[in-house]
C-alpha cells in the first residue's frame, strides 16, 4: 500500500475528548474517527488490525472444532421474552418497533438466537456436540460509552456457543475454548492473564475472563505472587484469619456520643477496626437486610448476592435504615435487631469485639456471635485487598489493572431450559441441552494492545495484528535513486510475502518519521541520505528503537528474518 493514496488522517493534537492513551492514539494515527458517542468509523489502518486479530480467532476457533456462522443483528422481541431478558436486560439493550409495529432489538449479544435455532434444527444427541461462532457488530447502549474503542456502543465481537449432550462433554468443550483462548490471546502478541471469573449459580471454576495486564483498565485482578492463583475482583477469595480463641467477656454497652463511623468509634473506643463487626442495610429484592462486616473490611456486592441468591441488591439509604430497624445510621448491631442477618466468614474468627447497640450515641463491647446472636447465612462477601493473603498458599496477593478482552462462561441449561431447547438422548429421553457461551471483543484488543505497547511517540503494535508489517519511508521523493531504491525494495518485501507500506509523500523526513512512529508499526525502513553514501539503508525496530544498517540489496532477506522471528516469539 502507498502511505499517498490511503486514507490516513493523522493528526499532530490529541483531540481534547480523548482520555486514554489507546483513544489517543488511534484517533491521532488516523485509525478511527468518532461518528457518536460510542460508536466510531474503522478506517483503512484500523480495520487492517481488527482484521488480523478476527483471523487468528478463526483460525484457533475451527481448529478447536467451532464452525463459523453469522446470525442477525436484528432480533424480534418474542425471543427475548421467551428467555425473559426482554424485562432483565436494561436500558443497555437497544428496543425499537419497525413499519408494522413489531418490537425488535439490536443484539448485544445472541443466546436467545442462536438457542433457537438449534432447537428448531438439532434434535439427537447425535447431533452433538456442536459449537458455533460467529464475528459480528454489537450494539450495547453502554451507559458511559468511553476510551474509544475500549468500550463503545456499537463494537466487533467474536460470540460463540456450544451445545453438549453431557455434563462431562459440556466441560471438556469448555476447557477446549480455554485452551483456544490461551493461544488466541497469546498470538495477538499480549501480555495476559486468565482468571477466575464469577459464575453466578452455576459455581465451580467454569467462568474465566482474560485479561490484557494494562495500567489502564478498568477492571482489578488479584493475582498471588507464590502461586498461579488468579481472579477477578468479584470471585478473589483471600485466606481466612485463625480464629480467635480468646475467652468470652461480658457484654458491655457503653456511650459513643456522635459516633458513627467506624474510625471515630474505634478511636473513642481504643480500639483497631478489626475489632469491631459493623453492621450495613442492604435492600435485597424489596427486603431489608442486615449485614455483618469487620470494621477494616467492604463488602463485594457481586458475592453478597450470590450467597443471598438475590436478584437485585443496593445499599439502603438513610430512611431506609431507620424504617426497617428503628436505629439511625451508625448505632446498629446485630443484638436484638429483628431482621435477616447475614455475616461475612471472618466475623465468625472474632472473639469480643464491639458492635451498635441499636440505640443512638451507644455501642457494646465483648459481642461474640456463638452468644449474643444470630444469623441466617455466613459466607465470604467481602472485598480481598493487598493486605491480604493468596487463597491456596498463604503466599502475598496483588492487585494489578487490566482489560477484559475475553470471557468463556458455563451456562450450563438456563437458557435452553427457558426456551424449551431440548433433543432425545442415546434413552429416547427427552433432555435440555448444556451450554456454553464464549466471546472476545475483538475491537476492544487493538486498544488493549495499544494500552499495553505504546511509548510517547506513539502505538507500537505487535507484529501479529499490525496493519501492516514494515513501513518503507522514501526520505526524498525528489532524488531518483532514493526513489528507485525504496521503490525496488517496496516491490521486494511484497515478492517476498510481507506487507509492506511506502510512505512515498511528498512531505519532509522529520513529518515521515513522526508519522511513522505514531502508527507504530513494528518495523519501519528509511532509505535516504546513507542510500546516496554508500548505498545503506537503516532498519529501525518499533519496540526498542534499535536502528541496523544494512545494503540495500540484503535488507530485504533482513526485513523478512526479523518479520519470522516476531511473529514466531508472539506464537509463542
Ligand atoms: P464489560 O464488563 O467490560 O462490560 P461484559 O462482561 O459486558 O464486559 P461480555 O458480555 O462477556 O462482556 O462480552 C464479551 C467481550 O466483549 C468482553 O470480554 C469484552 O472484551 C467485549 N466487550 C463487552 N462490552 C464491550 C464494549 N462496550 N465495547 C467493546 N468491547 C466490549
Ligand atoms: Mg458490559
Amino acid at each position: 500500500m502507498r502511505f499517498s493514496k490511503m486514507l490516513i488522517p493523522t493528526l499532530k493534537e490529541s483531540p481534547a475528548d480523548a482520555e486514554v492513551v489507546s483513544h489517543k492514539l488511534m484517533l491521532r494515527g488516523g485509525y478511527i474517527r468518532k461518528l457518536a458517542s460510542g460508536i466510531y468509523s474503522y478506517l483503512p489502518l484500523g480495520l487492517a488490525a481488527i482484521r488480523k486479530v478476527e483471523k487468528i480467532v478463526q483460525e484457533e476457533m475451527n481448529l478447536a472444532g467451532a464452525q463459523e456462522l453469522l446470525l442477525p443483528m436484528v432480533q424480534p422481541s418474542d425471543l427475548w421474552k421467551e428467555s425473559g431478558r426482554w424485562q432483565k436486560y436494561g436500558a443497555e439493550l437497544l428496543r425499537f418497533t419497525d413499519r408494522h409495529d413489531r418490537e425488535s432489538c439490536l443484539g448485544p449479544t445472541h443466546e436467545e438466537v442462536i438457542t433457537d435455532l438449534v432447537r428448531k434444527n438439532l434434535h439427537s444427541y447425535r447431533d452433538l456436540p456442536i459449537n458455533l461462532y460467529q464475528i459480528q457488530t454489537k450494539f450495547r447502549d453502554e451507559i458511559r460509552p468511553r476510551f474509544g474503542l475500549m468500550r463503545g456502543r456499537e463494537f466487533i465481537m467474536k460470540d460463540g456457543y456450544s451445545f453438549d449432550a453431557t455434563e462431562s462433554g459440556a466441560e471438556e468443550t469448555y476447557e477446549k475454548m480455554n485452551v483456544a483462548y490461551h493461544k488466541i490471546f497469546s498470538r495477538c502478541g499480549l501480555k495476559f492473564r486468565a482468571v477466575d471469573a464469577d459464575s453466578g449459580t452455576i459455581g465451580g471454576s467454569f467462568s474465566h475472563e482474560f485479561m490484557v495486564l494494562a495500567d489502564t483498565g478498568e477492571d482489578t485482578i488479584v493475582t498471588c505472587r507464590n502461586c498461579s492463583y488468579a481472579a477477578n475482583m468479584e470471585k478473589a477469595q483471600a485466606a481466612i484469619s485463625p480464629s480467635d480463641n480468646a475467652e468470652m467477656k461480658d457484654l458491655e454497652k457503653i456511650e459513643t456520643p456522635g459516633k458513627r463511623k467506624v474510625v471515630a468509634v474505634c478511636d473513642f473506643l481504643n480500639i483497631t477496626p478489626d475489632k469491631l463487626v459493623k453492621t450495613l442495610i442492604y435492600i435485597v429484592d424489596g427486603t431489608p437486610v442486615a449485614v455483618l462486616l469487620r470494621g477494616d473490611h467492604e463488602v463485594q456486592e457481586v458475592k453478597l448476592q450470590n450467597l443471598l441468591n438475590a436478584d437485585e441488591i443496593r445499599l439502603a439509604d438513610d430512611k431506609e435504615v431507620f424504617d426497617a430497624t428503628g436505629v439511625p445510621t451508625g448505632y446498629l448491631g446485630p443484638a436484638g435487631l429483628g431482621i435477616k442477618k447475614v455475616a461475612d466468614q471472618e466475623v465468625g474468627q472474632m472473639r469480643n469485639f464491639a458492635i451498635g447497640a441499636n440505640e443512638k450515641n451507644y455501642h457494646m463491647l465483648n459481642a461474640n456471635l456463638e452468644r449474643d446472636f444470630e444469623i441466617d447465612a455466613i459466607g465470604d462477601i467481602r472485598t480481598v485487598t493487598e493486605q491480604d493473603l493468596c487463597p491456596k498458599c498463604a503466599g502475598p496477593l496483588e492487585l494489578t489493572k487490566g482489560i477484559e478482552v475475553g470471557h468463556i462462561f458455563k451456562l450450563g441449561t438456563s437458557y435452553s431450559e427457558s426456551l424449551k431447547a431440548t433433543f432425545l438422548d442415546s434413552q429416547g429421553e427427552e433432555k435440555y441441552f448444556i451450554m456454553g457461551c464464549y466471546g472476545i471483543g475483538v475491537s476492544r484488543i487493538v486498544a488493549a494492545a495499544i494500552e499495553q505497547n505504546h511509548d510517547k511517540d506513539g502505538m507500537i503494535f505487535p507484529m501479529p495484528i499490525a496493519p501492516f508489517q514494515v513501513m518503507i519511508l522514501n526520505l526524498s521523493t525528489k532524488d531518483e535513486d532514493i526513489t528507485h531504491a525504496a521503490e525496488a525494495l517496496y516491490q521486494k518485501c511484497l515478492d517476498n510475502g510481507i506487507e509492506a507500506i511506502i510512505d512515498d509523500r511528498d512531505e519532509r523526513p522529520g513529518i515521515k518519521f513522526k508519522d511513522a512512529d505514531l502508527i507504530g508499526i513494528p518495523l519501519r525502513v528509511n532509505v535516504g541520505k546513507n542510500f546516496s553514501k554508500d548505498g545503506q539503508v537503516e532498519i529501525k525496530i518499533r519496540s526498542t528503537g534499535e536502528t541496523l544498517s544494512f545494503s540495500a540489496d540484503d535488507a530485504p532477506e533482513k526485513i523478512k528474518k526479523l518479520v519470522e522471528e516476531a511473529l514466531h516469539i508472539d506464537n509463542l
